[in-house]
């Protein structure tokens, strides 16, 4: 998977804030080039982060689809989704069974999660996540995700689970549902 540098992680996390961000907010918060902010701009849009709009980016949302693992509709506030090897796509209706559906499938080639609070999607190898909070938008036990690490903690501070970044969820989430 593709991993984000920190300009651009900084970039990811702005859209998630606002919505979406014109270049010139992007050259101020990073004090960077006007060209260097478009060519950040094309590489976020390439990779699926962002939609690109005419002055910036606008963050996507998840289309709606059936879950791969359990068939319910998607929820555009955890939606997964996943590309395979050959290019084709599948989404998940949250990362409870977008972690499921990676722990047994060896043709991902990226996968990209929603944020629970801002809806917007993120690469999921980036995420950090909470699993088997009080809160359960969708499947059980619930796993929610999170651009932010404090905002993950501040998830677990108010409503319990356990914090976990993508590797240690992939784990747990084995644990979790032989139970
Ligand atoms: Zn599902
Ligand atoms: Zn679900």
């Amino acid at each position: 998977m593709k991993i984000l540098s920190p300009r651009q992680r900084t970039i990811v996390n702005l859209l998630a804030q606002k919505g979406d961000v014109r270049v010139e907010e992007i050259e101020q918060n990073l004090n960077i080039s006007k060209a260097t902010a478009y060519r950040e701009i094309q590489w976020l849009s390439s990779q699926g982060y962002a939609a690109k709009t005419p002055g910036g980016l606008s963050r996507m949302t998840a289309a709606p689809g059936n879950c791969l693992q359990c068939g319910r509709e998607s929820n555009p506030r955890a939606a997964f989704l996943a590309e395979r090897k050959d290019g084709s796509q599948f989404s998940a209706c949250c990362p409870h069974c977008g972690l499921m559906a990676l722990t047994h499938r060896t043709d991902i080639l990226s996968a990209m999660t929603t944020d629970f609070f801002y809806g917007t999607l993120l690469n999921a190898a980036h995420a950090w996540y909470v699993l088997n909070s009080r809160v359960s938008p969708c499947c059980q036990p619930s796993v929610l995700s999170f651009a932010s690490l404090s905002d993950a903690q501040g998830l677990v501070q108010g409503f319990g689970g356990e914090l976990a970044n993508f590797t240690d969820a992939l784990e747990k989430i084995k644990t979790l549902t032989q139970l």
